[in-house]
């Protein structure tokens, strides 16, 4: 997933009604709302299939968030980690290449390496 892909996810987010969300439901309909009341989709005569869903939507704000924040926290762990090869700092412009990290100076020629064999 490029940085690009996960700004334009974190914009839907931030773009959407605050969370959390929450779902409720009965064979009479469905309903997925603020904590504080305000309606973000609803639909009348409501099978379970539709409630699984309405609790996904719902659980989804929060879900994302914290899936977003996860993958910051990760991308910047493993940029502190060292290259495979020159065992410096890989930064930000890290690249996993055969179950290894490399920084961004390295991994042309670790590819070029690997290919030749
Ligand atoms: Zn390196």
């Amino acid at each position: 997933m490029t940085e690009q892909e996960l700004k334009e996810i974190r914009e839907r987010l931030e773009a959407a009604t605050p969370g959390p969300w929450e779902a409720s439901g009965s064979p009479y309909g469905i309903n997925v709302y603020t904590l504080d009341g305000i309606t973000i989709c609803e639909k009348d005569e409501a099978t379970r299939a539709d409630f699984m869903n309405a609790d996904f939507i719902a659980k989804s704000s929060t879900d994302i968030r914290r899936l977003l924040d996860e993958v910051e926290h990760l991308k910047h762990s493993i940029s502190c980690a060292t290259c495979a090869e020159c065992a410096d700092q890989v930064g930000d412009k890290w690249e996993l290449f055969n179950h290894s990290i490399y920084c961004s100076n390295c991994i042309n020629y670790v590819k070029e390496v690997y290919n030749d064999k």
